[in-house]
C-alpha cells in the first residue's frame, strides 16, 4: 500500500526519478542524495511502512538478506573496507523520511569517525535488571 503523500513512496516506485542501484518486485535501492560517504545507498520497500514497528514480516526478512548483496556489490564495485547498517526509527533517533528505509554506508580506511558513541559503564546489577525489565514487554 502506498502513501500519496510520501516522497518515498513516490521514489520507490518510479514516480520521482532516483539514481537506482537495484529493483525487484517489493524494493528499490537508491543513493541517497547527502551520503554520509561514497556509495551511500538507502533501500525502500515499494509499499508504505512507517518504521520497522509497522513493517511486513514478508518485507523484513529479506531487507538483510538485501542489504548483505549490496554491501558486497560495494566492496566490489568501490573497493569499501566495511559497511554500516544503519536504520532509525522515531524523530528521537533521528528518522526523518517516515517511510522504512535501511541505511546502507561504505566506510572506507581511513574515512570519518561515524556511527559511534562513547561507551557507559553500569554495572552487571544494572544491567541485569534493565535486560529483565525489557523481556517483561516481549510479546
Ligand atoms: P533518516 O534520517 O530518515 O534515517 O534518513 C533519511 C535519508 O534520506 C537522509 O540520509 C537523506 O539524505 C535521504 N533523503 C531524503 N530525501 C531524499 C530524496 O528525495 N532523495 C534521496 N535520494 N535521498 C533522500
Ligand atoms: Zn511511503
Amino acid at each position: 500500500m502506498r502513501d500519496e503523500t510520501c516522497i518515498f513512496c513516490k521514489i520507490a516506485n518510479g514516480d520521482i526519478p532516483a539514481a537506482t542501484i537495484y529493483e525487484d518486485e517489493w524494493f528499490r535501492v537508491i543513493l541517497d542524495m547527502g551520503p554520509a560517504s561514497k556509495g551511500h545507498a538507502l533501500i525502500l520497500p515499494k509499499d508504505h511502512f512507517a518504521d520497522l514497528f509497522a513493517l511486513e514480516e514478508a518485507i523484513s526478512e529479506k531487507v538483510l538478506a538485501l542489504a548483505a548483496k549490496i554491501g558486497a556489490a560495494m566492496k566490489k564495485s568501490l573497493g569499501c573496507a566495511g559497511i554500516n547498517l544503519v536504520q532509525n526509527n522515531g524523530a528521537a533517533a533521528g528518522q526523518t523520511v517516515f517511510h522504512f528505509h535501511m541505511h546502507v554506508i561504505p566506510r572506507y580506511e581511513g574515512g570519518p569517525a561515524m556511527v559511534s558513541w562513547k561507551p557507559g559503564s553500569p554495572s552487571g546489577e544494572e544491567l541485569a535488571e534493565l535486560a529483565e525489565q525489557i523481556g517483561r514487554d516481549l510479546v
